[in-house]
């Protein structure tokens, strides 16, 4: 019964793209790994916020005040009044006619692309978009008409190709998750407005970082009313949990009424809303951190090039460390662990065959000093290995 389960297991191992869990316990830049401390260049947590005290008494606030779980769904008994108050901090943030919050960015994505999208629509995808966009638009039974990478002649080509009268939603992540580049969202916003498509944004490793409040990278590019479905995430800069969609009050009402992974799943529990909303008043007022970040990131990834390493179009604070092979890249993030460095190795399928890397992220928190012994060790790794000279 379970052999052939075992065999596919086995296989994964033998490419070695075999995933097993490790334990793990954040602290502050560094990371408790199997019993060791490493710095953690492997986390989402980018302005270090996961750890603040601010978000901590939050939580264990709304905790005691509205108990540890929701109870029910937010259409049945699960909408406490904190979710009222954090949607409202929500669209003055965004700027936006009206705000949902969504229990966690996977959630968002399946459940968005999939109400919105049905048989007879089409739906434009970036190549390397995160998986619950895929998962999304597979769901809905749309057309997938899937585009090279950040390439927009071949995204007007398609749409070019499309019956004019099928509704068309063209989706990106703002910045890409495992490459770091960002999206043209100028040509983008050109496109969808020549063809006539909804524009829906992933900005789940922008929000909090771009834009004066951090509203995220439409706001700094000035684009907002040209997109027309935000979403974002409270799991990464934010440092809490849980997902957001912004957009007009018509856009709202028809998700809280189709989109089934928000109507058919518990509401959050309330520490994870309190992190929330504490979440979304500090880092409006925190530019400091995200003006850190920038500056880390920069250093970060012009040390990485000049040493002769490639990090791909990464022009973030995630930068990735292009290696191809899944063997050399498993033994280079090995090095590195041994060394005291928390750094994953990415392999396919989360990547394109033959471009599994080490995927790096900063922190806001994080000293050049740190950077600089990171780097050093980085370094030696990679001339022990062969990947640089
Ligand atoms: N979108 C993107 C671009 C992501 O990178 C992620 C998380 N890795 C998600 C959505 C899912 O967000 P969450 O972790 O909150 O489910």
């Amino acid at each position: 019964m379970w052999q052939d389960f075992h065999a596919q297991l086995q296989a994964l191992d033998e490419k070695a793209q075999k995933r097993k869990l490790r334990w793990t316990n954040p602290d502050g830049c560094f990371v408790w790994m199997d019993g060791k401390k490493m710095f953690n260049l492997a986390s989402n947590n980018y302005l270090g916020l996961a750890n603040d005290e601010r978000l901590i008494e939050a939580s264990v606030q709304a905790a005691r005040k509205y108990g540890a779980g929701a109870t029910a769904s937010r259409l049945i008994v699960g909408n406490f009044p904190l979710y009222e108050e954090v949607e409202a901090a929500l669209a003055q943030w965004k700027g936006s006619e009206a705000a949902l919050i969504i229990n966690s960015g996977y959630n968002a994505n399946v459940g968005i692309i999939s109400a919105l999208a049905g048989r007879d629509d089409v739906i434009f995808s970036d190549k390397l978009n995160h998986a619950s966009i895929i998962d999304g638009a597979i769901l809905s039974r749309a057309e997938v008409k899937r585009y090279r990478h950040n390439d927009i002649d071949h995204l007007e080509s398609l749409l070019k190709k499309t019956d004019g009268r099928k509704r068309k939603i063209i989706v990106t992540d703002t910045v890409f998750s495992m490459d770091g580049d960002i999206a043209p969202l100028y040509e983008l916003v050109r496109l969808k407005e020549a063809y006539g498509a909804l524009l829906m944004i992933d900005e789940a490793h922008s929000s909090g970082l771009y834009g004066e409040k951090g509203e995220g990278l439409a706001h700094h590019l000035d684009i907002v009313e040209q997109v027309d479905i935000h979403m974002g995430t409270f799991s990464k800069a934010l440092g809490a949990f849980g997902a957001y969609v912004t957009g007009k009050k018509v856009l709202i009402d028809y998700l809280i009424n189709h989109m089934r992974s928000f109507i058919f799943t518990t509401a959050l529990p309330p520490a994870a809303l309190g992190a929330i909303q504490a979440a979304i008043a500090v880092v409006q007022q925190e530019n400091e951190r995200r003006d850190q970040l920038r500056k880390l990131s920069v250093y970060f990834r012009t040390k990485l090039q000049s040493l002769g390493f490639d990090i791909g179009a990464s022009a973030t604070q995630i930068v990735p460390i292009i290696i191809g092979d899944n063997e050399r890249t498993v033994q280079f993030s090995r090095h590195l662990q041994e060394r005291g460095i928390a750094a994953v190795a990415i392999r396919p399928p989360t990547v394109p065959e033959g471009t599994s890397r080490i995927r790096f992220s900063l922190m806001a928190t994080m000293t050049k000093e740190q950077l600089d012994w990171a780097l050093d060790q980085i370094a030696l790794v990679g001339k022990e290995m062969g990947v640089i000279k």
